[in-house]
């Protein structure tokens, strides 16, 4: 029998529909749509797919449980290295992680891994089974670290992640989050018609039962400081606090009303639930007309909430081409079925208004030039090529820094100039005992690898601890 060269479909909601709602966009693979999956396949000996994943999920032993009939195993196996499965079946970039290095997609499609996983985690979340099983973690606990005291800040990813593989390990864990509920970004930046809320949810609870401890509306920095936390008796910290200062484009009309940042627009639209209360409908005004500056996933997440929000005409204005496009290739595709109108090789540089409100933004056209410090073909201005859009609400998304607040006021942590944490490649700081990662070391990056970053740094704790001279 030959294999299916292409990837079993995923179906999903038509766009002309979704467009209306927050629900879900694709529906999750049926058992024989997994089953069908699977099939392709090859289990490789030498597994390069895992090579791929940042938190080396064992991805043939998983599908190879799925051809067997047993998913509750498939999820035992996902569970000993993700703890997060369900959120990275549905965002991971599976096209620049582990599916990039699949077998089957030298001549053909990949498997479909990150869809595999999803199916997974589904699965057992509906049966209730997707709790990691108590006889392995009981396996992982080492006794020198039982009931010792770690701080995580931040419950984020990269966070969550450090705090599961922590407590696993029998460590007593409190997780400081600043807001009032956890998850950053893939609470309040990402929608839920990509990521349902009821998902986090769930993920999140699952940690909870390992023993971690959560303490909400707890700015570090501010309200706590990193050496109050080790007075109280915590003997290492890690810092996942993330990127949530949002960059400008330092542009004429900036200031405008009208102009959102995606990371405020986004947040508003999340944390205000206008998918749960239709009362709120609209907690943030856009215009008929509406322009996303970027190309990343955050900016597909705002051209497709602005066209929920009742924007008739939306555009994504980028200054490179399509193939330099950051965001996921589905993003960008479902982006496109839903309407939204990518302007390519523009860059604004003006935005102008009448009375205070935006009415246009003055582009000016590019072309691309010699390869920059990124690998990616640069991106030159065309001289007097500027053109006008006609605008009323723009979105800016070209990228996040780290909020300097806890930075500020934590002595003895190097910094990069413009604001991450330095890190070695055991993610530990300058100061002893403190640790880092995911978006607050690397920038604005993926869920995937700031959990990477998480879970390494919890091995620099284990071993930090585990030979620390005070130890009695
Ligand atoms: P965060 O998720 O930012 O979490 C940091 C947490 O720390 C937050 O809860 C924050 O409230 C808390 N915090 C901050 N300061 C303090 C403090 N002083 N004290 C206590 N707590 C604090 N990645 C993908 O892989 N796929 C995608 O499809 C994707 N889409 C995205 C869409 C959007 C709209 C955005 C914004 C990002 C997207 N990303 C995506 C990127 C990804 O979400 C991030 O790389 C990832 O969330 C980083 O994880 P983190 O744990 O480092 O930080
Ligand atoms: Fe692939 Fe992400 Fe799953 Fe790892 S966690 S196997 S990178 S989809
Ligand atoms: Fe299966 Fe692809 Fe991994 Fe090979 S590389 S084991 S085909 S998922």
């Amino acid at each position: 029998m030959s294999l299916q060269k292409k990837k079993t479909p995923m179906r999903e909601q038509d766009p002309k529909e979704r467009i209306k709602n927050y629900k879900e966009v694709p529906f999750g693979y049926t058992d024989q749509e997994a089953l069908m999956e699977v099939e392709r396949c090859l289990q490789c000996k030498h597994q390069p797919c895992v090579d791929g994943c940042p938190v080396k999920v064992p991805i043939p032993q998983f599908i190879q449980a799925i051809k067997d009939g047993d998913v509750v195993e498939a999820n035992q196996i996902i569970k000993t290295k993700n703890s997060l499965p369900a959120v990275c079946g549905r965002v991971c970039p599976q096209e620049e992680q582990c599916e990039d290095l699949c077998v089957m997609g030298i001549k053909n499609e990949p498997v479909a891994i990150g869809r595999l996983e999803r199916y997974v985690s589904d699965y057992n979340m509906e049966r209730g089974s997707d709790k990691s099983s108590s006889k392995e973690i009981e396996k992982m606990k080492i006794p020198e670290l039982k009931g010792r005291k770690v701080a995580v800040i931040g419950s984020g990813p990269a966070g969550l992640t450090a705090a599961a593989d922590l407590a696993k390990y029998g460590l007593k864990v409190t997780i400081f989050e600043a807001l009032h509920d956890t998850g950053g970004v893939l609470r309040y930046g990402i929608p839920e018609f990509r990521l349902p809320k009821t998902i986090v949810d769930k993920e999140v609870e699952s940690i909870k039962e390992l023993g971690v401890e959560i303490k909400l509306n707890v700015v570090v920095g501010k309200s706590l400081t990193v050496d109050e936390i080790f007075e109280q008796g915590y003997e290492s910290v890690f810092i996942g606090v993330g990127a949530g200062l949002p960059r400008f484009l330092g542009i004429p009309g900036e200031n405008l009303n009208g102009v959102y940042s995606a990371n405020e627009f986004l947040t508003r639209v999340n944390l205000m639930k206008a998918f749960k209360y239709p009362e709120y409908k609209t907690p943030v005004i856009v215009g008929d007309k509406v322009a996303v500056v970027g190309a990343g996933n955050v900016a597909m997440d705002s051209a497709r909430t602005a066209k929920r929000l009742g924007a008739e005409d939306v555009f994504i204005v980028y200054r490179r081409s399509r193939n330099q496009m950051p965001a996921r290739s589905e993003e960008i595709h479902h982006s496109e079925e839903e309407g939204i109108e990518l302007r390519l090789l523009n860059n604004p540089v003006a935005i102008h208004g009448k009375d205070g409100c935006i009415d246009k933004m003055e582009c000016l056209k590019m072309e691309l030039g010699e390869k920059d410090d990124s690998g990616r073909r640069r991106p030159i201005p065309i001289e007097k090529s500027n053109w006008v859009i006609d605008v009323d609400t723009v979105i800016i998304a070209i990228g996040q820094n780290p909020n300097p607040l806890l930075t500020k006021n934590t002595k003895d942590l190097d910094i990069e100039s413009w604001g991450g944490i330095i890190v070695d490649d055991t993610q530990q700081t300058s100061r002893e005992g403190v640790y880092a990662g995911g978006d607050v070391v690397t920038g604005a990056a993926t869920v995937i690898k700031a959990m990477g970053a998480g879970k390494q740094a919890v091995e620099s704790i284990k071993d930090y601890l585990l030979n620390k001279k005070d130890n009695k």
